[in-house]
């Protein structure tokens, strides 16, 4: 009985926000399948209209067949990652499996294939509009990397390519975990020399998770990194960074390097199949980048200051071994050890010290505010229904005029999945009537009375909100390109460019104020907490780049039949400072094995980072971290444009020229190294 189910009927609350208070979970799946049907019957009547395409009965009509789909999954997957429970666990599994099956379909229809490709061969006789032709583009586009064109025995290949990848992705994810899970280190008292609290009951709790007597050392990121930084006994941290490398390549069941020579050598094949010269080739198309050549020109630029600051850093690390009566080369497993003794000679800051004055009331309003001078934004809290007791809503106004609704929703607890994001649960679009956003900022930091925050959760709570602004200030027709419906090394420009503001002194001295005391932070603890920021990046951008310039290299030309060899060929070649390893070697290398995600694309949190650098280099040119024409300019050509140009075209309309890598290396404090 759809109309009896709230997800389904109209919601007439403000601003049309989904009525929380009346759904249950039972609610979503029948919901999901009217959804779905609903879609199908969208999409058949595309494919069988009599009429002649158009891109009004058939481009246009494609943006609208997902109308209740929408609405249905942008309220569960916001309370899927935010606040789940084993049902809404449940209705995710049951899920996947029929929106890819949805998602096939559609592609693989023929007659709206026709259509679309009728459209596409036409295109310069159809009058269309600049944002009318992106779409037209990028829907065109869509369909052919998906296989639509294929014929015959090619399409069927295809298909069992992207089943057998899928499966190894899934495997290699689970060795990864299995050889994590494996492997731990029992501690005696004795171990424990020099290791801070925290890091200890982090190891009495790892202990006794494994059933072991005492504290332990597992491979869990939260306790191997602090355990490399802090332990002074030379043999165990040699110990547990040998078993930490080794995951996925330790033979047997669980080893990973099969698979990834399997994996690199069906993905040539997928591109060949769609007629690319290589998997890089087909990766970038749809990215800012572009060409395998412009990801290699990028990372190499700044491989060598990085490398060159490595080796200093190096230097200076293998001193203090010696002082130690250690004689010999600094090895991979002495670095962060000598690194954080160098750090608390170098840059002596204390976290105890710094929290009190970051509350997390006044970080939001510290955001609020720099968005305020930025664009003119007004928040105002909203009293609505909403899905968690934490969860808070305001509405976005400008001049009086409604925005969108932002929902912030910070605070971890266990039903939330750990991380931090933006999602939207309503996206912008003016095709049919002006429908404005609803956003949702998602983080995981610890309750408090006041709730206070590291420096790090502050960066985290600006970063997420500039992917918001991305979808409050969206300006476009068009829901398939609207907010951050853009390449995936574009998509983090607006975040990582927002956390810049978080660094302007007059930001922190204005809203960083005690949580008891009222008082500003003190400048010195300001200067120093600014100055620590660059600190160890030469170590950070090698074992960064190292990982990004494999990854690519594995995917630009014929897949290689040994992956460990074609890896240590590349590190060869570039000269990898012998104390540093990649940060993630092939057999543990999830970003590029797990999924497709960031498979020739690691490097994009790179690519950002240039443009973020840059992009703000812009406003310090101009006059200022708030100056007004630069502020309207960005929100012009690419807080409000969507994905409705591309990229590298909005990018250079704002800054007049496409970023070059100096500001980034000055932001990572590599411009003055020899
Ligand atoms: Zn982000």
């Amino acid at each position: 009985m759809p109309d009896t189910n709230p997800l389904l009927s109209n919601w007439s609350t403000p601003f049309g926000m989904p009525p929380f208070g009346a759904i249950r979970d039972d609610d979503f799946a029948p919901a999901m399948a009217a959804a779905l049907d609903q879609g199908r019957a969208n999409v058949n009547r595309i494919a069988d209209n009599p009429d002649a395409p158009t891109f009004a009965n058939t481009i246009a009509a494609l943006e609208r067949t997902d109308d209740v789909l929408n609405r249905v999954a942008g309220v569960f997957y916001n309370l899927a990652g935010a606040d789940s429970n084993p049902a809404r666990e449940a209705l995710q599994r049951d899920f996947a499996p029929q929106l890819s099956a949805y998602s096939s379909e559609i592609v693989n229809n023929a007659a709206l294939w026709a259509r679309v490709d009728a459209l596409w061969q036409a295109r310069d006789a159809l009058d269309l509009t600049g944002e009318e032709a992106r779409v037209l583009y990028l829907t065109h586009r869509g369909f052919v990397r998906a296989g639509a064109a294929l014929q015959g025995e090619d399409r069927g290949r295809l298909s069992a390519v992207k089943a057998r990848l899928a499966v190894l992705g899934t495997q290699f994810t689970q060795n990864v975990l299995a050889d994590e899970r494996g492997w731990f280190m029992e501690a005696a008292d004795t171990d424990l020399d020099g290791l801070p609290d925290f890091v200890v009951s982090a190891m009495r709790a790892a202990g006794a998770e494994k059933g072991a007597s005492g504290p332990a050392v597992t491979l869990s990121r939260s306790v191997i990194v602090p355990f490399l930084q802090f332990a002074s006994r030379r043999d165990l941290r040699e110990k547990a960074y040998a078993a930490w490398t080794a995951r996925g390549a330790n033979g047997g069941d669980t080893d990973n390097r099969a698979i990834a020579a399997e994996t690199l050598a069906l993905r040539q094949e997928r591109a060949t199949l769609l007629g690319y010269d290589s998997f890089a080739a087909y990766k970038l198309e749809t990215e800012m980048a572009g060409t395998p050549a412009a990801v290699r020109d990028l990372l190499m630029q700044v491989w060598e200051p990085a490398k060159a600051q490595a080796v200093a850093d190096a230097d200076a690390l293998t001193a203090m071994l010696h002082t130690d009566g250690i004689n010999g080369d600094l090895q991979p497993w002495d670095w962060r050890y000598y690194s954080e003794k160098r750090r608390k000679q170098l840059h002596d800051l204390d976290e105890a010290e710094l929290k009190p004055y970051l509350q997390l009331d006044a970080m939001i309003e510290a955001a609020f505010d720099c968005a305020n001078r930025l664009f003119g934004l007004e928040f105002a809290p909203l009293a609505v229904d909403l899905y968690h007791p934490d969860a808070r809503a305001w509405e976005v106004t400008r001049g009086g005029e409604h925005l969108a609704v932002f929902i912030g929703d910070y605070f971890a607890r266990g039903s939330k999945r750990s991380g931090a994001w933006c999602s939207a649960m309503r996206s912008q679009s003016k095709l049919d009537g002006n429908v404005r956003p609803i956003v949702v900022n998602v983080c995981n930091f610890a309750k408090g009375d006041p709730a206070l925050l590291s420096y790090d959760d502050a960066r985290t709570l600006f970063h997420e909100f500039g992917h918001a602004l991305h979808q409050m200030l969206s300006d476009v027709t068009y829901q398939s390109i609207s907010g951050t419906s853009v390449a995936r090394d574009f998509v983090e420009l607006p975040s990582q460019l927002y956390e810049h503001w978080l660094e302007v002194p007059e930001v922190l001295q204005k809203h960083a104020r005690h949580a008891v005391t009222g008082q500003p932070m003190p400048k010195a603890l300001l200067d120093r907490l600014l100055a620590a920021q660059t600190y160890d990046m030469g170590f950070q951008t090698v074992e960064y780049i190292s990982s990004a310039l494999v990854d690519l290299d594995f995917h630009d030309g014929d897949a290689p039949a040994d992956p460990m060899a074609a890896q240590a060929d590349t590190l060869a070649r570039i000269g990898m400072p012998h104390a540093i390893r990649m940060r993630h070697a092939t057999p543990h290398f999830a970003h590029v094995f797990a999924g497709d995600g960031y498979s020739s694309g690691y490097y994009s949190y790179m690519w950002s980072e240039v443009m973020d650098a840059d992009a703000f280099a812009a406003f310090e040119e101009a006059g200022g971290a708030f100056d007004a024409a630069t502020a309207a300019k960005l929100e012009k050509f690419i807080l409000s444009a969507g994905g409705s140009e591309e990229a590298d075209t909005l990018y250079t309309k704002f800054r007049g020229k496409m970023p070059g890598v100096e500001a980034l290396l000055k932001g990572r404090g590599l411009d003055k190294v020899a």
